[in-house]
């Protein structure tokens, strides 16, 4: 079973894929915990590289080939053989992250990516928890911890919203694959909707 978490910075979607991931392991489920950009070592180092020192070194379309191949690495190396064994796997941001931060830089970028996915990567989740939050708490929240990565500023409060509502567009379209859960309120009380929803969805 495939699991992951999306939203916009500060959602809190890495705690509730952590929060998740503890929760099913303690139930004794088989569980590893990932994270996108990075996941596999190759990965992580192209995660560096987008993201660290000079925001504007890569274009939108280079960022998009530099992820997909970020991705085809960590499907490669750890998710897909985590599946095949049996696991279930919960990755903190999958491809919808690229469909919306780099998809929505430029016309045309979303059909890049969808098609970039559909050559190089082809698997979608089982399941895609939608930390829904309002794009203002959200830079609140991610500006109040200790992260060097945050690249809100770099992409201005009017992309932000146009993420959340890309996100919830997407929702919309695959509600088989997506849920929304709200952001707001305490971890725990986040961390109660995403697994109520979770539980009903994994096998026994
Ligand atoms: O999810 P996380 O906080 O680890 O992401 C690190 C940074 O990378 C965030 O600031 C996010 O906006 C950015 N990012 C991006 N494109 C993606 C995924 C994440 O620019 N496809």
């Amino acid at each position: 079973h495939f699991i992951t978490f999306e939203g916009i910075d500060g959602s809190g979607k890495s705690t509730q894929a952590r929060l998740l991931a503890e929760a099913l392991k303690a139930e004794g489920r088989d569980v590893v915990a990932t994270r996108e950009p990075g996941g596999s070592p190759g990965a992580e180092e192209i995660r560096r590289l987008v993201l660290e020192g000079d925001p504007d070194r890569w274009s939108a379309e280079t960022e998009i080939l530099l992820f997909t191949a970020a991705r085809r690495d960590h499907l490669e190396r750890l998710i897909d053989p985590s599946l095949a064994a049996g696991k279930i796997v919960i990755c903190d941001r999958f491809a919808d992250s690229t469909r919306m931060y780099q998809g929505l830089r430029g016309p045309g970028l979303r059909k890049v990516v969808d098609d970039l996915h559909r050559l190089m990567i082809g698997r979608e989740p089982d399941l895609t928890f939608i930390i829904d939050m309002d794009p203002t708490t959200g830079h609140a929240r991610a500006k109040g911890r200790n992260g060097t990565e945050e690249r809100f500023e770099d992409f201005g409060a009017d992309l932000q919203v146009q993420m959340r509502e890309g996100f919830l567009a997407l929702a919309k379209a695959e509600p088989g694959r997506c849920v929304v859960i709200d952001g707001d309120g305490t971890p725990e009380a986040v961390a109660a909707r995403v697994a109520d929803v979770a539980r009903d969805r994994l096998p026994a």
